[in-house]
């Protein structure tokens, strides 16, 4: 215990004073009070308070730690913050949370990770944890760039080296995969061999005499190719992959998410852990009705009509159409411009329209700048028959808007889900924009057009997953290596405010999240130090040392070092 952080009394020595109190306030006492910390709460007046009450999964007082002192009962839980700072449970509007828990325990992810070497390691470490034969691999969410030892792109040779035994295929972004002499054969890239089928031609990188550098570009067709070839997960070990992500969302300080994509199979496993009381994220589903043909979009209108959204409850629920309208539409990640055909955008009208006459709120994957006008074109046409207004229509990742957009975006009463790609992918972007990605996304001007806008991260191929990181960035622009990559900073209070108070809008949650005050569920972080005033530099590096999901504990880090 004297290890401790923060103490946790237990009720017997307090009783008798916290009795009396809890008599004298004439109300039934709190389950849990947190006091003597600074609780950054990120309501409408950004109010920063020393205490919390908690009664059940709800929070019931914020205060002075005096007064939040006098609601404690015999059976009252007490945690001193000693100081420590507190925020609300950070939620990501946009990220392929189930379908990252499918493979989340085979791969080597290193989100985060600022050190070459330390990738290395753990490559190594893998092997040595698997059978040979086995693949070492990694379905993106980091890049080269994002360490500060060195952004040196790994070799075939030194990958052979670390890992003999085992093949290797390790996904960078959705930009390029770095294989080693295994996982060329076992993919079937020799030095005289044609590309095989899925791989764009010129996509294996070859050095002069025609041998595989190990090297994979060629955009997403290529990296998908590969990543689709590596294994699943067993199926009988997907509810152990799924809350080993889990618990790492939690220690990220993550506790609510938009969630692209959502199986219902998956979805069922999510249903019967909260059945039990044991769900520690919550998840809210971005689902539509695929449709790539003028055929498919026929058959999709019907099906629109029938959709139902908000029939779960405040753990899972599904609350958004997207993240595709029509399929031939929805721009892939590193393309530099699109030219939307006029019999393309026809058909996106289409269901645009069904959408708006359903009075579902949409969340659309828009990026390039000519699709983004195209959409906006589309949706005030759409805008005159069905009015959008309280709809909740909101763009998302919207690396290449620009102010006209916002503007527009305003009048039609639209959102800015904003999923800043640059974060890990900072160098690539510069590599393919030149000096426009310095603002992709235009952070500064986004924040400043007053439009209401929140932050996901697209995690867990395309970014990184970790909010800290995010929000480091978004304060200094540069990634966890220091490189600097975007140009267009803004202020911690409002990155805190778009990845708390805004998302839980996004997800029709405002009641409930996204805030530390009466009323809300009762997620919250205790930080290792206060997001308030540590060096700008060193927001990515600010960890939860508890992490709390509806009053219940989900992550405490002293707890863990405890028990070592
Ligand atoms: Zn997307």
């Amino acid at each position: 215990m004297k290890q401790r952080g923060w103490t946790v009394i237990t009720a017997a020595v307090v009783a008798a004073i916290a009795c009396a109190a809890a008599l004298h306030a004439q109300q039934p006492a709190a389950d849990l009070i947190l006091t003597n910390g600074k609780i950054i709460t990120v309501d409408e007046k950004f109010t920063i308070a020393q205490a919390v009450a908690v009664k059940g999964d709800r929070i019931v007082a914020v205060g002075t730690s005096q007064q939040i002192g006098q609601m404690a009962g015999p059976g009252t839980r007490r945690i001193d913050l000693r100081g420590k700072a507190v925020v609300p449970g950070l939620i990501d509007n946009h990220m392929h949370l189930l379908r990252a828990g499918t493979t989340w325990a085979r791969e080597v992810r290193l989100d985060g990770v600022e050190s070459r070497r330390q990738a290395l390691d753990l490559f190594a470490a893998r092997a040595r944890a698997i059978a040979p034969g086995e693949w070492v691999y990694t379905i993106g969410g980091w890049s080269v760039d994002q360490f500060a030892d060195s952004r040196k792109q790994f070799t075939r040779e030194e990958l052979d080296r670390i890992v003999p035994n085992n093949p290797v295929a390790i996904q960078e972004s959705y930009y390029r995969t770095y294989l080693n002499s295994r996982g060329l054969d076992a993919l079937g890239i020799g030095d005289k061999t044609a590309e095989p089928q899925g791989f764009p031609k010129g996509s294996i990188l070859r050095d002069a005499a025609g041998r595989p550098t190990g090297v994979v570009e060629g955009g997403m067709g290529a990296v998908r190719s590969i990543a689709a070839k590596m294994p699943r997960v067993p199926d009988d070990q997907i509810e152990a992959s799924t809350l080993a992500m889990i618990k790492d969302m939690n220690r990220a300080g993550l506790t609510t998410f938009g969630v692209a994509g959502c199986d219902p199979n998956l979805v069922a496993m999510y249903r019967k852990w909260e059945a039990r009381s044991q769900l520690n994220v919550r998840i809210f589903c971005i689902d539509g009705v695929a449709a790539g043909t003028p055929e498919q979009v026929d058959r999709a209108l019907p099906r629109i009509d029938e959709m139902k959204l908000f029939q779960g409850d405040d753990y899972i629920d599904n609350v958004l159409y997207g993240e595709s309208v029509y399929g031939p539409l929805h721009d892939p990640m590193f393309d530099s411009v699109s030219d939307p055909r006029p019999d393309q955008l026809a058909q996106w009208r289409r269901l645009a329209m069904a959408i708006a006459k359903n009075g579902l709120p949409l969340h659309v994957h828009a990026e390039l700048t000519n699709t983004i006008d195209a959409f906006l074109d589309q949706i005030e046409a759409v805008n005159e028959v069905y009015p959008i207004k309280n709809l909740r229509w909101m763009l998302a990742h919207f690396n290449q808007s620009n102010a006209s957009q916002l503007e527009r975006m305003k009048k039609l009463g639209m959102y800015a889900a904003v999923h800043p790609w640059n974060v890990i992918n900072g160098g690539i972007m510069h590599e393919i924009f030149g000096d426009d990605a310095y603002d992709q996304p235009p952070l500064a001007t986004i924040q400043s057009s007053g439009i209401m806008w929140g932050f996901g991260t697209d995690g867990s191929a395309a970014n990184q997953y970790m909010p800290f990181i995010t929000l480091g960035w978004a304060v200094t622009g540069k990634m966890t290596s220091g490189l600097k990559v975007m140009r267009q900073t803004i202020g911690r209070e409002d990155a805190l405010i778009a990845h708390t108070r805004r998302n839980a809008f996004f997800v029709f949650q405002e009641n409930n999240l996204g805030a530390i005050q009466p009323g809300r569920l009762a997620d919250l972080l205790v930080l290792d130090r206060d997001y308030l005033t540590v060096p700008a530099d060193q927001i990515k590096d600010i960890k939860p040392v508890l992490t709390m999901v509806g009053g219940r504990i989900v992550y405490d880090a002293t707890a863990v070092a405890a028990t070592k």
